[in-house]
């Protein structure tokens, strides 16, 4: 039965495959036995993960996760809280920041640490699932504010809990405003259903977490979706593909959200079949996030301005049939998925366009543009 030990992580890069480890580099080894001295994220990767890695420096997967000296570079852009989520915490795990949800960090486990991971300071390697006297003050909270109609459920990655804490998570969460449907057959949606959204990694990174059972758990649940982290069609690997059908198949509505990733899937043919991909296993292009201003990752973040060039190429190629002249099919204008930034230090999500961009100027960190928000109150975002 599956408890958050029965997932290994390798965190000694002398045990990633042969080929893996024969490729890292004296810098690189030198780096990583220096993280734990200097507080930085710690490296781990599931074995699964790590067997979809090529040895190139360049591999799209292998950036992900293995520690790179560049992390070391300062970024006077750089903020520990990039989303400024402690200006938005109403309980010690939960954020309110948008009326109609909220967001639940359920654990710092994950399935390994992604190296561009906004939530750097808040991952760990070992850490406890929340607690019922953790869980408390959030049932409290949303007794008195029925117009949250949503809870995010963070992390971490929720999914490195057992089944039976994941249902008593559910359990309590329903349990918190009268009136809601509880564990039980699907029933049809009341007005007031509070709706779960599992926010995870692990089809991905470690697709064997996605049990029948699992899979007959989120389905009693109802309403209830998944928004599943993928950057790449390399991570789509057989075992994850049947992991993300089987969910889709059970009618949980899967949402995928993309960051992207300078050198990873910075063009339009990588995303496109990705999006393809994921629309072909029944999944749906939600989110594709420009990158969060975390320390340690600059070397990851597409110039916006170049990242709203790509985005409308993307339009362009899944819109225009007529000016369409790449062998990439096309995707319907509908499922290329929004893009988007969480304005930095706490503005929230905005979705980004040339119109986002009210202007520029010059801080003490560095030339940035100002992003406006729904409000019309700039936020800036650094140029490069
Ligand atoms: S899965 Fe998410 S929270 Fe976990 S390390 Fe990756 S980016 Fe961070």
């Amino acid at each position: 039965m599956y408890n958050h030990r029965t997932l290994k992580l390798i965190t000694d890069i002398d045990h990633l495959p042969p080929a893996l480890a024969a490729s890292i580099s004296p810098e690189e080894r030198a780096y990583i036995e220096g993280i734990a001295a200097r507080g930085g994220l710690p490296f781990a990767v599931t074995p699964h993960f790590a067997s979809l890695a090529g040895p190139e420096k360049d591999d799209p997967i292998r950036r992900q996760f293995m520690p790179d000296p560049q992390e070391a570079q300062g970024d006077p852009f750089a903020l520990e809280d990039p989303l400024g989520e402690a200006c938005h915490r109403v309980a010690p795990r939960l954020i309110h920041q948008y009326q109609n949800r909220a967001l639940l960090k359920t654990t710092a486990l994950c399935g390994g640490f992604c190296r561009f991971c906004f939530r750097r300071v808040w991952v760990a390697e070992e850490a406890p699932f929340i607690s019922a006297a953790e869980l408390e003050p959030v049932q409290d909270y949303l007794k008195v504010h029925p117009e949250i109609r949503e809870i995010l459920l963070s992390g971490g990655d929720p999914l490195r809990a057992s089944d039976e804490r994941l249902e008593w998570l559910f359990q309590e969460l329903r349990a918190a405003r009268p009136g809601l449907q509880t564990a039980g057959p699907r029933l049809p949606k009341a007005d007031s259903a509070l709706s779960l959204r599992i926010c995870t990694r692990l089809p991905i990174t470690a697709p064997d977490r996605i049990t029948p059972e699992l899979i007959g758990l989120l389905s009693r649940f109802s309403p209830l979706r998944a928004a599943v982290h993928i950057n790449h069609s390399r991570e789509l690997s057989p075992e994850s593909r049947r992991a993300l059908s089987a969910i889709a198949e059970a009618g949980i509505p899967v949402l995928v959200q993309t960051v992207l990733l300078k050198g990873i899937n910075d063009d339009a043919e990588t995303l496109l079949t990705l999006f393809r991909e994921c629309r072909n296993l029944g999944l749906i292009p939600y989110y594709l996030f420009q990158l969060d201003l975390a320390p340690g990752t600059a070397h990851f973040r597409l110039p916006l301005k170049q990242g709203l060039a790509l985005y409308r190429k993307l339009q362009i190629l899944g819109t225009e049939p007529e000016n369409n002249s790449s062998s990439v099919p096309l995707l319907p204008g509908n499922l290329v998925p929004a893009y988007a930034v969480d304005l930095p230090g706490g503005g929230g999500k905005i979705r980004l366009s040339k119109k986002s961009i009210a202007g520029e100027t010059v801080l003490p960190a560095g030339r940035a543009y100002l992003l406006k928000d729904k409000d019309g109150k700039l936020w800036p975002y650094p140029v490069d």
